[in-house]
């Protein structure tokens, strides 16, 4: 024998697995809108451009190993010029101070240029790589503003479902308040066991509403007359 509010609750549950079919469909429609699969698309594209950039990066390590050792060559020379010039400006210097400081900065200029030129045939013996680097670089240029046009247009269609979304998770908690401690057990419960279907009506020829699992006659009865009504095939309430 069931009281009358007993009734009244288990249908209510129906009402709570309305808002959260609406949640559901909400939260799916957040993740398969043709933007989003847009996004995806354009975010693997983008990390998959990156990984042959580093591996043809990887291919060329001892080019940068030596451009590296050929920049901080430059650096140290480049100090070294520096410091010239400052002996130069001063005027205390005597004629062969001067000659000495001036042939100094000549050849410190000239292993530069020779630098230089190793740099650039460096360069060269790589040229096919660097350029493969550069287009790759390119291409990450223009997913780069595909990216950011397509994730804002996301956020755009995220911000209203996410106000819809509000909505629902607020009506759904409120909801959840009003029940007797027993149901909001009895709903974790089933909400941690999985359970897709919480509460549905039963259907024509006897089958359970949250599963579509045919019923006997005896089964319905059972069920029925179990505390909450539970189907004993999906665990959900059936009305
Ligand atoms: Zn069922």
């Amino acid at each position: 024998m069931r009281i009358m509010s007993d009734q009244f609750l288990l249908s209510d549950l129906i009402d709570l697995q309305e808002i959260d079919n609406e949640i559901y469909k909400i939260e799916s429609e957040k993740k398969s809108s043709e933007n989003v699969e847009l996004l995806k698309d354009l975010e693997n594209k983008f990390n998959d451009i990156n990984k042959n950039v580093e591996e043809v990066k990887t291919q060329l390590s001892d080019y940068y190993a030596e451009i590296e050792s050929y920049e901080l060559d430059k650096k140290n020379i480049v100090q070294k010029v520096q410091n010239i010039d400052e002996k130069l400006g001063e005027d205390t210097l005597d004629p062969n101070e001067l000659l000495n400081y001036t042939r100094q900065k000549e050849s410190n200029q000239q292993q530069l240029i020779k630098i230089d030129k190793s740099i650039e045939l460096l360069q060269v013996d790589n040229k096919e790589e660097l350029d493969e680097i550069n287009k790759f670089n390119d291409s990450l240029e223009e997913l780069k503003k595909e990216l950011i046009e397509t994730s804002k247009k996301v956020q755009g269609e995220w911000k209203e479902l996410d106000i819809k979304l509000a909505e629902f998770e607020s009506k759904k908690k409120e909801m959840i308040l009003n029940f007797p401690h027993e149901i909001q057990a009895l709903y974790d419960d089933l909400k941690n066991k999985g359970v897709d279907v919480i509460a549905a009506y039963k259907l024509e020829n006897n089958q359970c509403g949250c599963c579509g699992v045919d019923l006997t006659s005896s089964e319905l009865d059972k069920i029925m007359d179990s505390k909450f009504q539970q189907c004993h095939y999906c665990d959900g309430v059936v009305v």
